[in-house]
Parts: structure tokens; sequence; C-alpha cells
């Protein structure tokens, strides 16, 4: 008997996984994922297409359906509307014309990849004010701003709020993170700050880069935390530690919770992330709406039920390649309840951050690090090669449809080794 498997999410995490359940368990699986979008958003790039004056809908939307029906994975476009777990059926509403009425299906094993809810409509005054380079829409509408001779000179404010993470990202001794994804701010003010000031349109010292935490991606650990704080003070940026949650966005700038403000005619911010409504109340999922799991992402008391990626609770801080990490541990997991030896290894996540970023100039900067999770890796480079690896990386996803070596790390550390003395 074949066991039915149910994606739920067919972006980095869902894809990966659903991918790597083929690889790992072959005919023994029909495997079928769901989403709204029959394409991924290859979203770490946002910043680099906006800065070489591209649509990032156009240069950066992968069609999904195609390489998964290769690989024998069915797909059907429609919107998770909720999980039955006690009767193991999801609820789905195909994306098709307004009036498409519900449908159901059942599973054997399910695994939830849904990301999460990125909430800006939680920060007054973003609509008006802000800008972001989390979608496409976001991307395209900073860059027309910038390109269009919209920004007129001022302050610019980059930064998130603060991460507002459920009790299930402290379980299993994982520490509390700040900020949900602080890294592409870091790159953003760097890459942004080189753009602006080589057409002479802003002067680095005009640049305030913000952090909720007590420093710049200080779940990195303090080695990285502070090289890169150096670099950007060598930019001459200003940097504002511990500004904790933004409380409303002005026209002149933003204010913070805590009573301090940065004044700013443009202001690129990132949200908080959030669980799904459709997760939230679910016996698997913690306070905010994340997916509880242990380390073999499996769901604590539901052993057929997975998340992967920036839904599950585990995922700190939220970034893709945890997500694609994950997707091999869910694979694997699922292997070993098929008996199919050597296939899953009995593996668990073991988390490392890894971040290749764009510096501007053709320059780039990599961090890797497992400190946060209790580990001695600790590593801050920069470089004319990553930000080629940047950008070969995400030549390597589209070509290979969706099949990246890896996450860069092997790779990374070579070029690391061998080139950036
Ligand atoms: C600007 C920026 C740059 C980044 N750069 C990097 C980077 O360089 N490296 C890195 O590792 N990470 C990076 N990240 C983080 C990375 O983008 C995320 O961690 C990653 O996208 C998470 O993947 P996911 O599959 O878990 O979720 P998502 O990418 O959020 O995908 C969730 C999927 O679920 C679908 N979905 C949601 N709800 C429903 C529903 N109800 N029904 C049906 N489908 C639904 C969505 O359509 C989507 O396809 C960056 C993030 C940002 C914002």
């Amino acid at each position: 008997m074949r066991k039915r498997v149910l994606v739920l999410g067919g972006s980095f995490a869902g894809v990966a996984t659903a991918r790597n359940i083929k690889k790992y368990c072959g005919d023994r699986v029909d495997i079928t994922l769901i989403d709204t979008r029959p394409y991924l958003v290859f979203i770490p790039n946002i910043l680099p297409e906006i800065l070489v004056g591209h649509d990032p809908e156009e240069t950066l939307l992968m069609p999904t359906v195609g390489i998964l029906e290769k690989d024998g994975i069915r797909f059907i476009q429609a919107r998770v509307d909720g999980i039955d777990l006690g009767e193991g059926r999801v609820r789905y509403t195909p994306s098709v014309r307004p009036g498409a009425s519900g449908e159901r299906t059942g599973y054997d094993y399910l695994v939830i990849a849904l990301g999460a809810r990125l909430a800006f409509e939680d920060i007054p005054g973003f609509n008006e004010y802000g800008h972001s380079i989390s979608d496409t829409h976001y991307g395209n509408k900073l860059r027309i701003y910038i390109e269009g001779g919209l920004y007129r000179g001022g302050g610019i404010a980059i930064g998130s709020t603060r991460f507002h993470s459920g009790a299930g990202s402290g379980q299993d001794n994982m520490p509390e993170v700040m900020s949900a994804c602080e890294y592409p701010l870091v790159e953003t003010a760097f890459a942004l700050g080189a753009w602006l000031e080589d057409r002479g349109i802003a002067r680095p010292a005009e640049i305030t880069l913000f952090t909720p935490g007590k420093g710049l991606l200080s779940e990195a650990g303090v080695h990285v935390s502070d090289e890169v704080t150096r670099h950007a003070v060598k930019a001459g940026f200003r940097i504002m530690n511990g500004a904790g949650d933004i409380k409303r966005l002005r026209s002149w700038g933003i204010e913070f919770e805590n009573g301090s403000d940065i004044e700013a005619a443009l202001k690129i911010v990132l949200p908080d992330w959030a669980g799904h409504d459709i997760l939230k109340g679910l016996s698997i999922t913690d306070d905010a709406g994340f997916v509880v799991t242990d380390r073999s992402m499996r769901c604590k008391g539901m052993p057929n039920v997975f998340a992967a990626g920036d839904c599950a609770a585990l995922t700190v801080p939220k970034l893709g390649e945890l997500g694609d990490a994950q997707s091999k541990v869910v694979a694997g997991g699922i292997a070993d309840d098929l008996g199919i030896a050597g296939a899953g290894h009995g593996a668990e996540f073991k988390p490392e951050i890894i971040f290749v970023g764009d510096m501007g100039r053709s320059r780039g900067f990599f961090i890797h690090s497992d400190i946060f999770y209790g580990g001695s890796t600790s590593v801050f480079k920069t470089g004319y090669s990553y930000y080629s690896m940047k950008l070969g990386f995400k030549e390597v996803f589209f070509r290979s449809g969706a099949r990246p070596p890896s996450w860069g790390v092997p790779l990374a550390e070579l070029v690391a080794e061998r080139f950036n003395r």
C-alpha cells in the first residue's frame, strides 16, 4: 500500500520536502502538494535584482508545477482552509474562479510548510509611509521609488520590528531571537547604501540601521555581531541597538514603543513573523501559531504530522536554509517509518545559520554560525566571490529546477579559505 503524503505549501521548504520524500521513499508514497501559487518566489535575491533595475516580478518567479510533475508529485493550486487533525483531513478551496466550493482530502503523512504571515498590518502607518523588500510587490515599489526620483534625500532607516515568537521556539533549549529575519536588512543597508552613494543620491551617514535586539545579528554570536557592526560603522552608517517594537511609521520617521525615534524620509522595514490564522488554536501549534515539533520535525503526540520552514517553531531565525535542512530530516523520518533501509538515518535537525549577502560594488558577505544553538562555529567573511556566489546560487536554483547543490556552506567555506584571506 502506498502511503498518502500531503505537503501544504510549495515554496522553499515545501518543494524541497516533497522532493526529498520522493527521493528517499520512491514508489512507496503518493505525494500531493497544495499551494495557492503555482510558482516559488526567489525572495533572497529581490534586493540584488532591484538594484540592477529589474522588476523582481519578472525575474524571480519560478514555476513549480512542471518540476513537481517531473518527480511524480501532484500539485493542487488551492488555498488551505483548515486542518482536521482528528480526522486526518485537510480542507481547501481550489484557486480557480471566484465561487469555487471547498474540498477535502485525507493523508497518512502531513507536512506543514506554509511559511508565516508577515504582519505588516500590525505596523500603523506602514501602508502610507513604509517600504520593504519582503516580496516582489514591495521590492518593485522600492525600485520605482529610488530609481524614479521619488526619493529626494533625507534620512534612511532600515531595520525590523521585534519578533514575538511563541512558546514553541523556546523549547528544547532554543534561545529567543529578537528579529525574525534581520540578515536581509543588514544586506540592504550595505548594498543600497553603496548604490545611493555611487549615484550621488544619499550619503552613508544618512542611513540608520536599527535592531530590536541588543546588537545586529546578535544570535549569530559576538564575533559575527561585532564584525557586522564594525563594517557598518566603517561604511558610515549610524547604528541603533535595542530599538524593540516599532510603534508606528510617520511621514517624518519611525517611532518605537520604548519612546525613541529615528527621523527618516525612507523607511525600509520588516515586520513581525506571525503564525497563520488557520494554524492558530490547533493542538500542534504554540500561542503564536507556529507548529511545535521535536528535532525530528514531528509534532508532539502526532508522529505522522511534520513541519518544515518558517511555520515551524524551531525555525529561528526565519531563514530558508533552515527549512531546507529540515526537509531532509522530514523525508528521512518518513522513510524510517516505512522501513526503507538506510534512507532516514534517524536524522535530527541540527541548526546552523548560513547567509550570503550583497554588500554593493560587487562585494558580498558570508556568515556561518551555530553559536546560537550551542555550537562553536562563528564565521564572518567579506569578498568579491560572495557576491558572485549569491547571484550564482539563484542561477543554479533556476536552471536545475530548484535542485541547488546546497545552501552554500561547503562551497562558500572553500572559497573563504582559498580566495578571501
Ligand atoms: C528580503 C528577504 C531576504 C531573504 N534572504 C534569505 C537568504 O538569503 N537566505 C535564507 O536562507 N533565507 C532568506 N530569507 C528567508 C526566506 O525567504 C524564508 O525563510 C523562506 O522563504 C521560508 O520558506 P518557507 O517555504 O518555509 O515559507 P514561504 O517561503 O513563506 O512559503 C510559504 C508557502 O505557503 C503558501 N501558503 C501560505 N498559506 C497558504 C494557504 N493557506 N494555502 C495554500 N498555500 C499557502 C505560500 O503561497 C507560499 O508558497 C529572506 C527573507 C526575506 C524577507
